[in-house]
């Protein structure tokens, strides 16, 4: 079943945060305090309204750096680096995750809201360097995160990749809405399952699904 309907991808793309490493490692939590204190300080508001405010932008912008560059004119590149700017102790490598993707036919991507350095540096935390034909952050699209449609098109022409034959691994599913829609199959990468139409496979554990597929 699974072989199945993954034998004509060609082109393998994961998301990075709580994807290609576990949610436990709790990345994005340190990443969530420097983009509060970013917000705090750039336009002189107090914590709980810098908090209300990124929720505001994720919900209507995608991240919280497009509703910053969106309303405030914000210059994305300083932000991405300060941001990004946290520790990786938590992560380990993972040898059979970089077994999984190496055994993938074809070639495969990292695609991120985060930054590409930043991508670099959790991959090599996770021992999955050199694993990959691509690695894109929201600098690569212009700035315009997922899930603009836009920012999938961007990054798909860039890297030349088919959607027709490519799989698309996230663990937000509101990501998989457009890779869905381009054709793509959709695997959902998380602890618990939503069951909506665009999303094709769910995995809580994605180096025994990437083996499934390899069996
Ligand atoms: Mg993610």
């Amino acid at each position: 079943m699974i072989p199945d309907s993954f034998r004509h991808v060609r082109a393998w793309v994961f998301d990075l945060d709580n994807t290609l490493y576990h949610p436990s490692a709790r990345l994005f939590d340190q990443i969530e305090v420097r983009m509060t204190d970013w917000v705090m300080r750039t336009l002189s508001v107090t914590r709980d309204h810098a908090d209300h405010l990124r929720a505001t932008y994720w919900r209507l912008h995608g991240t919280t750096l497009a509703g910053l560059m969106r309303e405030h004119g914000v210059d994305p590149v300083p932000y991405l680096e300060d941001v990004h700017d946290i520790s990786l102790t938590h992560l380990t490598p993972d040898a059979e995750l970089a077994r999984g993707i190496a055994n993938l036919p074809g070639r495969r991507f990292v695609y991120t809201n985060g930054s590409a350095p930043y991508a670099e540096r959790v991959l090599a935390a996770r021992g999955l360097s050199g694993l990959f034909d691509g690695i894109y952050g929201v600098e690569n699209a212009d700035f315009q995160p997922k899930p603009d449609e836009t920012a999938y098109r961007t990054v798909f022409a860039k890297a030349g990749i088919d959607p027709a034959e490519g799989a698309m691994f996230e663990d937000d599913p509101r990501n998989l809405l457009v890779p869905h829609a381009m054709g793509m199959q959709t695997v959902h990468v998380a602890g618990l399952a939503t069951h909506e139409s665009h999303i094709h496979y769910h995995t809580d554990d994605l180096s025994g699904f990437l083996a499934r597929i390899l069996e």
